[in-house]
């Protein structure tokens, strides 16, 4: 009995001591146990092939973030496309909670959501520090929020490639005329601004892509920049390499919550989310700012690529087809009329500071 009660009182000191140093979460003995914190183990499935570079990398660099800065609590685990739900069904997956996070591109889901193209790219529109700028201080992400609210989802920006490469032609292009009859690979809103210049565009995925080229299934395409098209080897079924990415000049890729996940999360679990989303947001423009021009120098150089500015009369007329479909489209979708004010308004804005500043800049170094 003696024994007994000297071991609870060593053990009461040892209590003590434990948790007068602070250490972990040894329960003091005067309080209730608290509960272990809770570990939540999540899904997540991407639309990029497996090991795609810098996509499917910026996904899992954050899911190791998340991992790090939860202390472990919160586990994500990625899947690429395909592995575990169609690469085009990652958006109903989450919005019906199938699995708690997708990662892919707003302008996927441009049949369901027109409006959700905005938070992609728009022809002529903001870059990728625009795009930023609008999206994490110009309300362009609560606009987001609230068109994706009746679907469940939280959506955050996470990637951008900055401005693309306009495109693969397989003869030069001089005049806007040169664009008719053409078949090309361009999605979304370039595609229908391709379709007003005569051509024909077409929907591919990325895999599908060099075949056609090569077959004459399509004369035409665009994909992203140096370093994803080199790796794709389009430079062997094209040799006309056009700048710029007008379609696209700063496309912002999505991270998707369920958003009833979400919810449940401590708001110390959503700030590790929130903060490694914007972490792998700035880490994938990087590499892309990095990366590009030695795959530029590689298709010049090794596989001896012709690349050419699109002429300014050609651009002046798809800058003004751009606008035609813009309109266009905000006459059809309440939603994309909305955004699209909002969009026009602060990019007008945006353009008129970046003048004095961004391209005014670029100028100066030049002289
Ligand atoms: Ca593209």
């Amino acid at each position: 009995m003696l024994r007994h009660k000297l071991i609870m009182l060593l053990s009461l000191f040892a209590a003590l001591a434990l948790s007068a140093c602070g250490q972990g979460n040894t329960p003091s003995v005067t309080k209730a146990v608290a509960k272990p914190a809770q570990t939540y183990n999540w899904k997540l499935v991407t639309t990029w092939p497996p090991n795609f570079p810098i996509f499917q990398e910026g996904v899992e660099r954050f899911a190791r973030d998340v991992k790090t800065m939860s202390n472990g609590r919160l586990n994500i685990k990625v899947y690429a496309g395909g592995e575990l739900v169609p690469p085009l069904q990652a958006f109903d997956a989450v919005s019906q909670g199938t699995v708690e996070m997708s990662h892919g591109a707003a302008y996927y889901w441009a049949g369901k959501i027109p409006a959700g193209q905005f938070f992609t790219a728009v022809p002529f529109g903001l870059n990728a520090q625009g795009m930023n700028a609008w999206l994490y201080a110009g309300g362009g992400l609560e606009l987001w929020r609230e068109l994706y609210k009746p679907y469940n989802l939280v959506p955050f920006p996470m990637g951008n490639t900055g401005v693309q490469m306009g495109g693969w032609f397989n003869k030069k292009i001089d005049s806007i005329a040169d664009l008719k009859g053409l078949k090309m690979r361009i999605p979304g809103l370039g595609g229908k601004v391709f379709a007003k210049a005569g051509g024909t565009p077409v929907l591919m995925a990325g895999g599908e892509i060099y075949t056609a080229l090569d077959r004459g299934t399509i004369d035409a395409t665009e994909w992203v920049g140096p370093f994803h098209d080199e790796r794709l080897g389009l430079y062997r079924a094209a040799k006309y390499y056009y700048y710029p990415g007008w379609q696209e000049p700063g496309p912002v890729l999505e991270l998707n919550v369920n958003a009833k996940a979400w919810a449940s999360l401590s708001p110390d679990l959503q700030k590790a989310i929130e903060n490694a989303a914007a972490a792998s947001n700035g880490w994938m423009l990087a590499q892309f700012e990095a990366k590009n021009l030695e795959a530029l120098a590689k298709l010049k150089n090794e596989h001896h690529v012709q690349v050419y500015p699109f002429p300014d009369d050609v651009i002046a007329e798809l800058r003004k087809l751009s606008r035609e479909v813009l309109e266009e489209e905000a006459a059809k979708d309440v939603d994309f009329k909305r955004i699209y004010e909002a969009y026009k308004t602060f990019a007008a804005n945006n353009d008129s500071w970046n003048e004095l500043s961004e391209a005014a800049y670029a100028k100066a170094r030049k002289q």
